[in-house]
């Protein structure tokens, strides 16, 4: 068992923790859905190691990150004494860097490009392991952002399926400046269509709409841990 298991709890974190798990449980039971019919993923990224810590002591196991290396580092000694742990990757991920997003994480949420199909394909192959994959769609299409095109979606999931590998849903993040639902219903019309069970849409702002239309992830990071330390320019979101 690593030496950084953590054996404290932090009462501030418990109550933000419980403060969100109520809104999620409402909001399901407002759609007619199962009270659990949303997971958690703890966005993790930036946060210090006590942050972690009272995350793992309050008993989540599913967190989000968004760059390799910065996971790699926080998680690769934590993972040993954490079986049920569950990863996933919410950044963009570069085709350099598939063979370690492959071996360090469960879900990889962020294909977005054919490249990225080849390159995972060939990842999955070398490390002997294979992430379940989500799909993500750009539907803002926003220039500058990561995710294929709505209207180009059905093809990428259908080459990731071609090659073998498990497409199991799909990721947005939508505009900013708009309102979500709309994204949210284009996202679950798209999933629905192409047989996809898994939708991963709401951040700290918007995760009760998110789950009304049917969000099966959240993604909640400074509700949770509090404003995060700003992170330097992203190269590629
Ligand atoms: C940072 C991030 C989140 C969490 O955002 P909050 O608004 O802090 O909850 C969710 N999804 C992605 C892709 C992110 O990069």
């Amino acid at each position: 068992m690593p030496a950084s298991r953590p054996t404290s709890s932090d009462p501030a974190f418990i109550a933000r923790l419980t403060d969100i798990r109520a809104r999620m449980a409402a909001a399901s039971q407002a759609a007619g859905r199962d009270p659990a019919a949303a997971i958690l993923t703890a966005v993790s990224k930036t946060q210090p190691p006590e942050a972690i810590d009272a995350a793992l002591v309050a008993g989540l196991r599913v967190f989000g990150e968004n760059r390799v290396q910065e996971a790699q580092g926080r998680w690769g000694g934590r993972r040993a004494g954490l079986p049920d742990l569950e990863l996933r990757l919410i950044g963009p991920l570069q085709s350099n860097k598939a063979e370690d997003a492959v071996a360090l994480f469960d879900v990889i949420e962020t294909l977005d490009r054919d490249k990225l199909v080849g390159a995972l394909t060939a990842a999955a192959a070398k490390v002997g392991r294979s992430p379940r994959l989500l799909v993500q769609v750009n539907t803002g299409e926003e220039p500058q952002k990561a995710g294929v095109a709505p209207r180009d979606a059905d093809a990428l999931i259908a080459r990731a399926r071609a090659e073998g590998l498990t497409v199991e849903g799909l990721m947005a993040i939508p505009p900013a400046d708009e309102e979500p639902i709309l994204h949210f219903a284009l996202l679950a019309r798209i999933a629905e269509r192409n047989g996809l069970s898994v939708l991963s849409m709401g951040m700290s702002g918007d995760f009760e709409a998110a789950i009304r239309l049917g969000a099966t992830h959240v993604r909640i990071g400074s509700a949770l841990f509090g404003e995060r330390n700003p992170l330097p320019a992203p190269s590629s979101l």
